[in-house]
């Protein structure tokens, strides 16, 4: 089969394309035929050599795709051949015409929801759902800030947020942005690059606050999101790029938190409920992943240069 493999850490030029073998599934294990695959921001920091975790060399990267079950072995009793699936996270690396996966890895994908968008809900659902329920404990009724929301995982929490009852503003970089925000469940579009943009965030709250604060880029706006949470608000950090100052105090009269997290720590139990209640909402509609660019494989370098520019919309997603 063909794959991307990466043999030294580096600019998005490190992946290419290369033949190598077909994976065959051991017990336990699934191998999934990808029709479509997720590019994440994180993919690139990884290529990079620059992460926390870096993959020994050579490595296939990739955790989020959709496709079709090819083959199970021995012992395992959710799917077989044939299945519609999509996976977050497998054994042998998801930018390929196949991935070798756990069980625990394959999700059903159902039928109202096409191959490109189920490579869009590995990292950006999982994260956004930790984040709003697990994380930031978001109530329904509740008044929620998702910063950063044309993107991967903005859209993934706008459509949640919603699906739950709590009243949403999110942001985006552009007009095009701005306008999927809206469609896709916000009740109040900011631009975030606008130089009164917390002034303009606030108005809808009638000067209240935010109760929740979902942040993809805390380097640039952590400081001024303290100032924005109302009593026993929280903000999670989900993305950041760089360091920030911020003012202990903007927390401290409102009994506030910060609250980090990745994706790399939730737990296999967590996970397990996490992807039964995205199956139920992809099912009944309530989450609709948004694709705005496809690609073949082999154009995974491009693909890398374009997920970290500005103007997000949606999910970028690679075809084998
Ligand atoms: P993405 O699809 O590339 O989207 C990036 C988002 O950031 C877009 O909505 C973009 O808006 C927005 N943005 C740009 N400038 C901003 C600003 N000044 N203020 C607020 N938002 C701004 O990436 P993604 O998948 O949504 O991920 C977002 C961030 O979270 C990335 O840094 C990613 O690495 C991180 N992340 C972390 C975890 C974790 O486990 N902690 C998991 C997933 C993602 P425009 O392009 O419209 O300007």
């Amino acid at each position: 089969m063909k794959a991307i493999r990466v043999r030294e850490f580096g600019a998005p030029e490190v992946l290419r394309m290369e033949e190598v073998p077909d994976p065959r599934p051991g017990r336990g294990e699934i191998l999934v035929r990808i029709r479509a695959v997720g590019v994440n921001p994180v993919d690139t920091y990884i290529r990079s050599g620059q992460y926390a975790i870096n993959p020994p060399l050579p490595y296939t990267p990739g955790s989020d795709a959709a496709g079709d079950v090819e083959a199970v072995g021995e012992g395992v009793t959710s799917f077989r051949a044939g299945d519609r699936v999509y996976i977050y996270r497998s054994l042998s690396g998801a930018y390929a015409e196949k991935a070798l996966c756990t069980e625990a890895q394959v999700h059903s994908l159902p039928k109202n929801v096409s191959y490109a968008q189920g490579a869009a809900i590995g990292v950006p659902y999982t994260t956004a759902y930790r984040a709003l329920f697990h994380k930031a404990q978001a109530r329904p009724a509740e008044t929620v800030l998702v910063h950063g929301a044309s993107g991967g995982t903005g859209i993934a929490a706008v459509q949640l947020a919603r699906a739950a009852g709590m009243t949403i503003v999110g942001t985006a970089g552009t007009g095009k942005g701005k306008e999927l925000v809206a469609r896709e469940g916000a009740h109040h579009v900011v631009d975030h690059n606008a130089p009164d943009a917390p002034e303009q965030l606030m108005k809808p709250t009638g000067g209240r606050g935010f109760d929740v604060i979902l942040e993809m880029l805390a380097n640039k706006n952590l400081g001024k999101d303290l100032a924005m949470l109302t009593k026993f608000g929280r903000v999670a950090v989900i993305g950041s790029r760089g360091a920030v100052e911020i003012n202990p105090r903007d927390i401290m009269g409102r009994d506030g938190a910060i609250i980090g997290m990745t994706s790399f720590n939730i737990s296999d139990p967590d996970l397990a409920g996490i992807h039964a209640a995205l199956v139920a909402g992809l099912e009944n509609g309530a989450l609709r992943p948004v694709v705005g660019q496809e690609l073949p494989l082999q154009y995974a370098a491009r693909a890398h240069q374009a997920v970290m520019e500005a103007g997000a919309y949606g999910k970028i997603v690679l075809v084998p």
